[in-house]
């Protein structure tokens, strides 16, 4: 049991750390990635995504649990924000560890979303970067285009996993409330980048979590397009007291088997 949890907080502290949205500035060129020498690719097409995994990689093992899980994940996001189907071709690598990332595209990273390219790159083996966070990115900045501020773009992007490191969103913010953790979110939106990702990403994703499921993705749509300064106009109410209502919600959450390092 000690290992396992030296294996979640090591993969915790590595992944946190590299989440990373190349934004419409950046590109990555997907053809190099396919006839990078060392690799040799196996690949499956699929309606919506086409998977590139390493011949004789965990993902080759697990490619059909990861493809269903994949796709049914992405239909998923798409039900949330009210599209019926997503027109580009998604592409996504998957590696066998960040030493591999690196060689591939130059970054050790455990997961990458390249909105430009419709590429998702993520880590599967030394740990498990996959899921729905990357896709989040991809899929929701090339349809509603880059947002207001990266707090929410974060947020909906660890919603659409609806999970933090397998803790249920709001009781993990409940267990940071209880650990004085807790971020007001006018300094949340503010200076997201200065705070501790273990903190800050679980925390705006519960936010997230709990505007768009109380007020609905229209609302939310608007505020990723205009921004905080908006945000009361759109909701009616200003950011302390949506907070005050989300904390009284997180409140009614079960946190007594949470056991979260920080
Ligand atoms: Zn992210």
């Amino acid at each position: 049991m000690k290992s396992f949890r030296i294996i979640l907080l090591l993969s915790l502290s590595l992944f946190v750390s590299s989440c990373a949205v190349y934004d419409y500035l950046f590109s990555i060129n997907t053809n190099a990635s396919i006839n990078k020498e060392s690799f040799v690719w196996k690949s499956d097409t699929t309606d919506m995504v086409i998977f590139y995994y390493e011949k004789g990689s965990s993902a080759e093992k697990k490619i059909e649990g990861i493809k269903k899980s994949t796709l049914s994940d992405i239909n998923k996001l798409l039900t949330i924000i009210h599209v019926d189907k997503y027109d580009n071709q998604l592409i996504y690598f998957l590696v066998e560890s960040r030493k591999r990332m690196k060689e591939l595209i130059g970054y050790e990273i455990n997961a990458g979303a390249f909105p430009m390219q419709n590429a998702v790159y993520a880590v599967y083996g030394e740990v498990n970067a996959t899921g729905m966070h990357e896709f989040n990115h991809i899929i929701v900045h090339n349809l509603w285009g880059n947002p207001s501020s990266k707090w929410m773009s974060e947020g909906f992007a660890v919603y659409s996993d609806d999970n933090w490191y397998s803790y249920n969103l709001h009781p993990l913010s409940k267990y940071l409330l209880e650990k004085n953790k807790i971020i007001p979110l006018n300094l949340l939106s503010q200076k997201f980048n200065s705070y501790d990702d273990r903190i800050s990403y679980p925390l705006s994703g519960s936010f997230v979590k709990y505007i768009i499921e109380k007020y609905g993705y229209e609302k939310f749509r608007e505020f990723w397009e205009e921004g905080d300064d908006a945000l009361a106009k759109i909701y009616e109410r200003s950011l302390s007291e949506l907070e005050k209502e989300w904390i009284e919600e997180i409140k009614k959450s079960n946190s007594s088997n949470i056991d979260y390092k920080l």
